[in-house]
């Protein structure tokens, strides 16, 4: 078990999926957790859950300020939400183009703009961004997305060599396809999703959907001072998908 005792972590996207297991695994490690969600009653109880858009700068900064005068610090960010796409360029217009980069990447700057003054007090600050496979191994049919994920990879070495000598790392992980309702949601729509989901499994590396916790787990070390000689790095969690 990793030890957060004492300290504050912000999670976007903490209320489904992946960013609720990262919420989970912090807190069990002894970090109050807030939760910053455009569906915050999906949020754990055991976490502060805070309305917010990442996509909308006002959202960003009250939700921000909120958590911050509920706790008095901020001492992690997890900049974990995203929305996905589905399409070659020919498929997205720009009106798609410019709604998925702002949830996806102009929200990692937002929340990060927001909580650096907090971060900069914090004797442990760290960030961990949710970037995906996508960035690294080139999945057909994710244009848009994959363009987006890549961004984050950039965003976080950017951003982990400007703010390494206030003593805030950035780091991000890139997951494989992990079992979350995003995933499940994809599947429910398919004719078969029994079929669907066997082949999604046997089209993994390892045979297997990644499991959220996994994700949380490569989390937990980023934010941790376990991890306090690394920043402006990525941790693979995808079963070896990137390899092939
Ligand atoms: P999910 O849909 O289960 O959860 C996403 C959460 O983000 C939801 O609670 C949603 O309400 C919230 N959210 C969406 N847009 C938001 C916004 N504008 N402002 C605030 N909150 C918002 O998704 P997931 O599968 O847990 O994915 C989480 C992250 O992991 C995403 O960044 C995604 O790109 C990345 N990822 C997922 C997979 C996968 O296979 N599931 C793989 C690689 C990377």
């Amino acid at each position: 078990m990793i030890e957060f005792g004492g300290l504050v972590a912000v999670v976007t996207g903490g209320a489904s999926g992946i960013g609720a297991a990262i919420a989970d695994r912090l807190h069990e490690g002894g970090a109050q957790v807030a939760v910053l969600d455009l569906n915050p009653d999906g949020a754990h109880p055991e976490h502060f859950a805070v309305a917010a858009n990442v996509a909308d700068d006002a959202s960003v900064q009250a939700a921000i300020a909120a958590v911050a005068e509920k706790f008095g610090r901020i001492d992690i960010v997890v900049n974990n939400a995203g929305v996905g796409a589905v399409g070659t360029v020919a498929d997205n217009d720009d009106d798609e183009w410019h709604r998925v980069f702002d949830i996806n990447v102009v929200g990692m700057a937002r929340v990060t703009r927001a909580a650096l003054p907090h971060l900069r007090l914090s004797p442990s600050a760290a960030i961990v961004n949710t970037s995906s496979v996508a960035a690294t191994a080139g999945l057909p049919q994710r244009a848009l997305y994959t363009a987006t994920k890549g961004a984050v990879l950039s965003l976080t070495r950017a951003m982990a060599a400007d703010h390494l000598r206030e003593g805030i790392r950035v780091n991000c992980v890139n997951p494989g396809t992990a079992d979350t309702p995003w995933v499940a949601r994809l599947l429910d729509s398919a004719d078969d999703p029994a079929a669907e989901r066997a082949a999604l499994d046997a089209r993994q590396p390892h045979g297997r959907l990644v499991a959220a916790s996994e994700v949380a787990d490569a989390v937990a070390y980023l934010a941790s001072p376990l991890s306090g000689s690394t920043t402006g790095t990525s941790i693979a969690v995808d079963g070896g998908m990137q390899n092939l």
